[in-house]
């Protein structure tokens, strides 16, 4: 691996007791080739613009995929939070989109030396994350519809701050309506921009509506609840957690994972399944919808306290976070920060 250092940090620049979600990078990245049938030699080089020319095939018809996961700052080590189980996914996106994979121990290898690195931009605070963004695209020159032959892997680096200031806050939502986000045999699976970018016009009119993001149904019925924009669903229903089934459309969360091994450790009953919104709202009518909560890298665990859907509008748990939800989001969150043991092998240790 080559490593050129940035001449000086940019550290001094950040004000580490007010971060936003992805504004500011640290000083380094990852930036190599595939070529001539394989991934190059590795690079770590200081962080800024890059030239491409503007017939690079991905701007036109967007063959890239990308990763997001989380370093955390323990006292005396960094924890990475399950790097193999997100190179399993990058893996997958990459065979969706014809990118081709990149070996475990390269891409591990990588993060790894970027974030011990820069491991001053790892925030100190309780809640707080050093974000870890790897993504591909394609870069050869050409307008014409095909596989391209080349590609750059890329990871930039964000420090986060706590996610919730004052609590779990719960979450709005409102069902999709007449949009869809991925159809079945689409893209829906694979951690591609272009999800994103079907997401974003039916989200800002839900934001007009007065809700936080859009609650996904299917494509086929408008009926069977996916997903939630940048986060898995789950509910809680006479004590059994309910979680959509991964049939295609939905985007397998690393925390959807975290969550189901944990509830089956701790003997609650699982059922991954199609769960329609009309159940939903028969459970919230005869009271036995006890929580719902959406889970992803960003927040680990968002509970959902109201849910629209045409003219009905349920309100889960008064509104409040419930205690299961709140059980997954300390337990994940001690692992991560070091506080718990880590039972499952789901951390990489970078000591300091
Ligand atoms: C990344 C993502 C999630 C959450 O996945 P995690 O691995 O838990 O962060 C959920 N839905 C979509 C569409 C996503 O892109």
């Amino acid at each position: 691996m080559r490593i050129e250092k940035a001449l000086e940090s940019k550290r001094h620049e950040v004000d580490f007791d007010n971060l936003n979600f992805g504004e500011k990078f640290s000083d380094h990245m990852v930036s190599f080739e595939y070529r001539d049938d394989k991934w190059q030699t590795p690079e770590i080089i200081p962080f800024g613009n890059i030239s491409v020319s503007p017939a690079m095939c991905s701007f036109h018809y967007g063959q890239m995929i990308f990763e997001g996961l989380k370093a955390f700052f323990t006292g005396d080590r960094i924890n990475i939070f399950r790097p193999e189980k997100h190179h399993e996914r990058h893996n997958r996106s990459c065979k969706r989109l014809c990118i081709p994979p990149m070996e475990k121990e390269l891409f591990i290898r990588v993060i790894k030396a970027l974030v011990t690195l820069d491991s001053e931009w790892v925030p100190r605070g309780k809640g707080t994350a050093l974000y870890i963004r790897p993504f591909v695209f394609a870069t050869e020159n050409f307008l014409g519809v095909k596989v391209s032959d080349t590609y750059r892997f890329m990871v930039i680096t964000s420090p986060v701050g706590a996610y919730y200031k004052e609590g779990l806050n719960p979450v709005r939502l409102i069902t999709s309506g007449a949009y869809t986000r991925a159809a079945k045999g689409g893209l829906g699976e694979a951690k591609t921009p272009a999800n994103y970018a079907a997401s974003l016009l039916p989200a800002e009119e839900a934001k007009h509506k007065g809700y936080t993001q859009v609650l996904w149904l299917d494509g086929i019925q408008d009926k069977f609840i996916e997903e939630v924009g940048t986060m898995n669903i789950c509910f809680v229903i006479d004590g059994t957690l309910i979680t959509p089934s991964l049939d295609g459309t939905i985007l397998p969360g690393v925390t959807r994972d975290s969550v189901i091994i944990l509830a089956k450790d701790w003997g609650i009953r699982v059922e991954e399944r199609p769960i329609s919104i009309d159940e939903v709202i028969a459970a919230s009518k005869d009271g036995t919808l006890q929580e719902a909560f959406g889970t992803g890298t960003a927040a680990v665990i968002s509970p959902v306290g109201e849910i629209r859907h045409h003219e009905e509008t349920i309100i889960v748990n008064d509104g409040k976070i419930g205690g299961l939800s709140q059980r997954f989001y300390d337990e994940i969150t001690g692992i991560q920060y070091g506080e718990l043991e880590d039972r499952y092998g789901w951390i990489l240790s970078i000591p300091l």
